[in-house]
């Protein structure tokens, strides 16, 4: 038998299989979507089965050396599903599978010194060796590799590569009581055989210890006389939760009726619906009312939330409805958690998967239903390789189970509320909240007039007095400015210069936590000068305001008041988001914090909601800057007076006339939506074009526009008349960590042949510079 495996080669385009022999032992066991251990020039790697077949023209065929899962990790549709998006994707296969699977069941590849014979080694070098003679292949080595070089061409010493799982199953260790009349004289001895004895099955070694207080030797001495023996037992690592499961038990208003009732009747079938409902018009009733349905046929349910550590509710809602059947995947569990929750989706021991992006692969055999919450999220797309939308990965798969596909949001994309009024999805309307609370008032302060009026602080009049009537009320506010650190620049007042990133084509910004610079692109810190470094005067000043410097502000403001910030500085422990939240939603006063308080989040106790700087993501070169501007700014309005307390938003901004402001203000998506579109069409962008990016970096400048030419010369010829190609085109940013990038742009309304051009594209280039291809681009 011959398997064709595709290799584990990530960074070279190996993108195809190679052909294996499988041998006798394997043949019974072996099946498609296996990750196997493969010979590979010289040392082994994984790979994955793809197809099994009796012949083959490759002569000198190598074998396989191991087989790495019984049960296939990757489905026979998972297979499939990753074939087709390597097209639609332009990305290396095995990346895809990658994405497909838990970062435990990647492989981590370990290369050992083994000696054959320690005594032909001078005594420096073998002291590197442990007793079985092997040596880690790391940093230690570095001062004798000249030496060991020498002895590995006398054959002495061997290069051993292995190749290991990332992540583990944990197990758990009971004690079982063999022999209870064994004559022992310890009496730890004695009052573990005691403990055992009471109890008719097996106890935790864990519980034993702790109630007995005697030691792992004293377990050991018993478990050598066969008195106890252990029994383990593999188990799921707990995930905490601060939130108590929640289940309510509502009747639907008229409605959720409707829309419940279209997707019900037509659950058997594949169609999408976009269900455009206000924030907090219940879309989640509805959501898991549909999937309990699911669930009672026999089917699963996968729903995508943009990112779930941030609503911690929400998982609440569905622990409550769903119990121990539902797995949870997001980006803040560890390497183990996670392999656990999707083993328990592949054992069929969970109905329903809640997670973010990546748990659109989760691999159920029989969906039911798939549905994308806040369907308008950027964070559904995945910039780094594999670069897919998870929308369009959801719309693959509920076409293959033929089973609905859900799109939620108050504010949709442009592009799917296009595809809705142009009847391929079915638009479904929500006009009201559940609990008929009206939708809070929303004042727009213009900060120009403000200054103009000797006003110099961050806080407009109106909303400092809001804020004030709010902390006298005892009730909660919610202040959203969407940049983090101090300031967002550091200027020399008297020669003027900024402070720049020394990799990066960007001013650097002032974290005060720990005084420090730090450039938000690349990463890279420097202490914060006490002078100017390019004229060494001291009369440095911060411009610009984040989140710590609204904390400041506000802490010197209401002294009395317990302040809570939440950005990616202040949750980068493990449970922070969670615990932030809940101490905000007991005890806080005010809530500071990036988009990541904008979504999901309901308090009752909310009653006010400050915009510090709606202009922010406005003036972003990307053509949907503006979009995602209205669409925040609905969220975070969303968050205020959402039960029987009335609430107020303010939005402060420079650009009080901007239709995206406007029309916030008012709840209009229409109106929104209809200027919107009329500028996406004057500007040849989605939804009336499609629009790929192509980026390309290399350290050197020349060389990035050089090929970048030639790239855009290959389109034009190779692509229809019709189809625009723009650049390259340096962005503003042009260089991050050293590397120079250039962007290509090419527009088109229907391309045949743009996949398989963008394909060859790909192969031709990939080896040359560094490029990436991306259909659901941010333009820069
Ligand atoms: P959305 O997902 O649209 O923001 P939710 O489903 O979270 O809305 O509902 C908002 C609030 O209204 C929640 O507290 C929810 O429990 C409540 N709710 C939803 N539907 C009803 C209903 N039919 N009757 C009473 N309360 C409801
Ligand atoms: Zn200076
Ligand atoms: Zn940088």
């Amino acid at each position: 038998m011959i398997a064709e495996v595709l290799v584990d080669v990530p960074a070279k385009a190996v993108d195809r299989t190679f052909d294996y022999a499988v041998p006798a032992a394997f043949e019974s066991i072996i099946e498609m979507g296996q990750r196997v251990q493969v010979p590979f020039g010289p040392r082994f790697i994984m790979g994955y089965v793809l197809q099994l077949k009796e012949t083959t023209e490759v002569q000198g065929l190598k074998a396989i050396k191991g087989v790495m899962d019984l049960v296939p990790s990757l489905t026979r549709e998972l297979l499939e599903l990753g074939k087709t998006m390597q097209f639609t994707t332009t990305s290396p296969l095995v990346s895809i599978y990658h994405a497909m699977l838990p970062r435990a069941l990647q492989s981590k590849y370990k290369k050992t010194l083994v000696c054959h014979d320690i005594t032909k080694l001078d005594s420096d070098v073998a002291g590197l060796f442990n007793r079985y003679q092997e040596a880690p292949y790391n940093d230690s080595i570095i001062p004798f590799l000249p030496a060991i070089k020498q002895y590995i061409q006398q054959g002495v010493i061997e290069i051993r590569h292995t190749i290991q799982q990332r992540g583990h199953k944990k197990y758990i260790t009971y004690l079982a009581l063999e022999q209870p009349d064994f004559p022992v004289r310890g009496a730890k001895q004695q009052a573990i055989i005691k403990y055992l004895a009471d109890y008719d099955e097996p106890q935790l070694k864990r519980q034993v210890l702790m109630a007995t207080k005697a030691s792992h030797s004293t377990i050991k001495s018993l478990l050598e006389k066969g008195i106890v023996t252990e029994i383990e037992e593999e188990t799921y690592r707990q995930i905490q939760h601060r939130y108590d499961a929640l289940n309510k038990c509502v009747t639907f208003t008229a409605e959720q009726q409707v829309a419940y009732d279209a997707i019900h009747q037509n659950l058997n079938q594949h169609q999408t619906f976009l269900l455009k409902g206000v924030t907090g018009s219940g879309k989640t009733e509805i959501y898991l009312n549909i999937i309990e349905d699911v669930v009672t046929q026999g089917k699963q349910a996968i729903m995508l939330v943009p990112e779930i550590s941030l609503t911690p509710m929400m998982v609440s809602r569905f622990k409550g409805r769903f119990g121990e059947k539902v797995a949870l995947l997001h980006s803040r569990l560890s390497i183990g958690e996670k392999y656990d929750e999707w083993r328990k989706i592949r054992r069929k021991e969970v109905d329903v998967v809640v997670g973010a992006r990546s748990a659109i692969f989760a691999p159920f055999e029989h969906l039911g239903v798939i549905i994308i919450d806040e369907e308008h999220t950027d964070s559904y797309k995945q910039d780094t390789l594999p670069t897919y939308h998870a929308k369009d990965v959801a719309m693959m798969r509920a076409e293959y189970y033929d089973i609905p596909l859900i799109l939620g949001s108050a504010t949709p994309s442009v592009d799917s509320y296009f595809e809705a009024l142009e009847g391929r999805y079915t638009m479904l309307t929500m006009e009201e909240r559940a609990n008929q609370t009206t939708l809070p008032d929303v004042y727009i302060e213009d900060m120009r007039y403000e200054f103009q009026g000797g006003n110099r602080s961050i806080f407009s009049k109106r909303l400092k007095a809001l804020i004030d009537d709010r902390l006298a009320k005892k009730q909660q506010i919610m202040l959203l400015l969407n940049r983090r650190g101090h300031s967002t620049f550091v200027m020399c007042r008297n020669c003027g210069e900024v402070i720049m990133c020394p990799n990066c084509d960007i001013s650097l910004t002032y974290h005060e936590r720990n005084d420090t610079l730090r450039c938000h692109y690349c990463g890279h810190d420097e202490q914060n000068p006490t002078n100017c470094p390019y004229c060494g005067s001291p009369h440095i000043r911060y411009m610009g305001i984040g989140t710590e410097k609204v904390e400041e502000t506000v802490k010197e403001m209401y002294p009395e008041a317990k302040v809570i910030r939440m950005d990616t500085d202040t949750t980068t422990s493990k449970n922070a988001h969670e615990e932030l939240l809940y101490q905000f939603e007991h005890e806080g006063d005010i809530l500071i914090g990036t988009q990541m308080i904008a979504k999901g989040l309901d308090f009752p106790n909310v009653t006010l909601v400050g915009v510090l700087a709606a202009d922010m993501s406005l003036n972003l070169p990307d053509y949907q800057a503006v979009e995602r501007t209205f669409q925040l700014l609905t969220q975070v309005s969303g968050r205020a007076g959402r039960h029987e307390l009335e609430g107020e938003v303010v939005i402060q901004t420079y650009n009080p006339d901007h239709y995206a402001i406007l029309y916030a203000k008012d709840h209009d998506y229409e109106s929104f939506y209809k200027t919107e579109m009329k500028i996406r069409q004057l500007g040849g962008y989605t939804p009336y074009y499609n629009i790929v990016q192509i980026l390309i970096r290399d350290k050197d400048v020349k060389r990035v526009l050089k090929i970048g030419t030639s790239i855009v010369m290959q389109c034009r010829k190779e692509l229809e008349d019709d189809v625009i190609v723009l650049g390259p085109v340096l962005p503003k940013v042009a260089r991050i960590n050293n590397y120079y990038r250039a962007q290509i742009i090419i527009k088109h309304q229907q391309s045949p042949s743009i996949d398989r051009v963008l394909k060859e594209l790909y192969n031709t280039y990939n080896e040359t510079i560094m490029m990436a291809i991306d259909k659901h681009p941010q333009l820069l």
